[in-house]
């Protein structure tokens, strides 16, 4: 499971430019899901072979007055979701009254703490240190976010406890995962009963928190699957107990485990911001893709045509995604899914052998050259794999930096059509030198 960082710490003490820091990502997954308040920002992030979730918890002023009020606020309750915090203080302001009662309230907490001193460029850092170690939390780590300077020391540090990603062994390879996501309510229980139907499913019953998935192993038709289900209905008593509130957490945990997600999204209520943040999530992830529109039955014409319209002209960007419309209530169009989950799955983790992709790539550019640039043509020479889920696939010539994009769109669409990549993002990557 990835491991969880929130950053915690008083207004202005550079939380936005270390988490900015820590993803890389230029939008980070803004968490305006139900329940969740609008500064909470999720992201995600590598050092290394490890990667983790950072989670912004924005400011908390710490007035005296108001910090229980505000620990207790949505935007605390990220420490909870947490296996470390970084409680970060300002080297430059000094040791603050409300630092104090900020420490206090995380020393109460079982978390794993590390007490980040930022701002430390420039100015000497013993000094800029030394006031924090009344806070009793260890020893502070210094960095300067804004010149990214120890963040990746700091980050490597905490996370050395934690296993890498791990590789799938035989068995586990030969698994289809599939997570199975969506806001609340747009029927993802219904949906996972529904898949496992009939299946002979292996019962288990996994003591874990309340941020952890349930894996269920299953088979059909002679094929193993694995089902990642975030809407606990294993755990569940029975359909009208509701045990837990959806979690964001564990949404983003079970897009990154799965080989395939599918995105659940409630015909009847449209398209949604929240609908197109996951899908930015899972974008950015690179998992393959199946969408299912649910709720279908009984919309009325005008309804059903109302969506997809909505989803031709919003859901345009995850164009290499299938979409199903389905009734999980009452069965209608889920068997389907399958043959789109398995065609995903294979587009996601086929492998080419680097000669098959070179004649491919020759075969691309004798039918159409990539322009001049200043006089030289450039050459594309050969391509090979660079990993799978989502395929990567790396382009090797000289001068490709200045491929326009119009010709790398060409190059790509030709891979995609003549590879056959159906349901997965595919990534290129274009190299110079020999
Ligand atoms: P937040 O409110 O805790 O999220 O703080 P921000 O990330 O918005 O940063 C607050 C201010 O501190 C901004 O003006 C940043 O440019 C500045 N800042 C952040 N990190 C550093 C740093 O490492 N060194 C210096 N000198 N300034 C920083
Ligand atoms: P979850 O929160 O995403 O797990 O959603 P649930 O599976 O608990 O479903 C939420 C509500 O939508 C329940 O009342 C379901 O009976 C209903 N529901 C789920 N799928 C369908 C469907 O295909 N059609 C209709 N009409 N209702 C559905």
């Amino acid at each position: 499971m990835l491991p969880v960082i929130a950053l915690v710490g008083r207004p202005n003490v550079g939380k936005s430019t270390l988490f900015n820091r820590m993803t890389n990502t230029r939008d980070a997954l803004v968490a305006d899901m139900p329940g969740v308040t609008r500064d909470r920002k999720y992201g995600e992030g590598k050092v290394g072979e490890q990667s983790y979730i950072v989670i912004d918890t924005g400011g908390i002023s710490g007035d005296e007055k108001g910090i229980d009020h505000e620990m207790a606020s949505q935007s605390l309750q990220a420490i909870e979701d947490a296996d470390v915090v970084f409680f970060m203080v300002d080297g430059r302001a000094g040791l603050m009254p409300a630092d104090a009662l900020i420490a206090d309230y995380l020393r109460r907490t079982e978390k794993t703490i590390y007490l980040v001193v930022n701002k430390t460029d420039g100015i000497d850092p013993d000094v800029a240190m030394s006031d924090f170690h009344t806070l009793g939390l260890g020893e502070p780590i210094p960095v300067a976010a804004a010149h990214n300077r120890g963040v990746t020391v700091l980050t490597e540090y905490c996370l050395s406890g934690f296993e890498e990603d791990e590789e799938p062994g035989d068995e586990e390879e030969r698994r289809v995962r599939i997570a199975i996501v969506g806001r609340p309510n747009v029927g993802k229980s219904t949906l996972v009963n529904r898949l496992l139907g009939e299946e002979r499913v292996i019962v288990f019953d996994e003591a874990g928190t309340t941020r952890d998935s349930i894996y269920i192993p299953y088979e059909r038709d002679g094929k193993p699957y694995t089902l990642i289900d975030t809407a606990g209905v294993r755990r569940r008593k029975n359909i009208t107990e509701v045990v837990e509130k959806f979690s964001i957490i564990k949404t983003l945990q079970s897009i990154k485990d799965a080989n395939v997600v599918v995105l659940v999204i409630d015909a009847r209520q449209g398209l949604t911001d929240q609908d197109l943040h996951m899908l930015g999530f899972i974008m950015e992830t690179g998992r393959a893709l199946v969408i299912a529109l649910n709720k279908w039955d009984g919309m009325t014409e005008e309804e059903k045509k109302e969506i997809k319209e909505q989803i031709r002209r919003r859901l345009d960007f995850a164009g290499f995604a299938r979409f199903h419309f389905i009734s999980a209530l009452y069965g209608s169009g889920v068997g389907e899914m399958y043959g789109s989950v398995n065609e995903a799955y294979e587009s996601a983790m086929a492998k080419w052998p680097t000669n098959r992709l070179t004649l491919l790539l020759e075969d691309i550019v004798a039918d159409h050259q990539p322009p001049q640039v200043g006089g030289h043509r450039i050459k594309l020479r050969y391509a090979h794999q660079g990993g799978s889920n989502p395929p990567i696939i790396v382009v090797h010539g000289n001068r490709t930096d200045h491929l326009p994009e119009s010709y790398k769109r060409y190059l790509k669409n030709k891979f995609i059509k003549i590879l056959k990549i159906h349901g997965t993002p595919v990534r290129f990557e274009f190299k110079t030198g020999e």
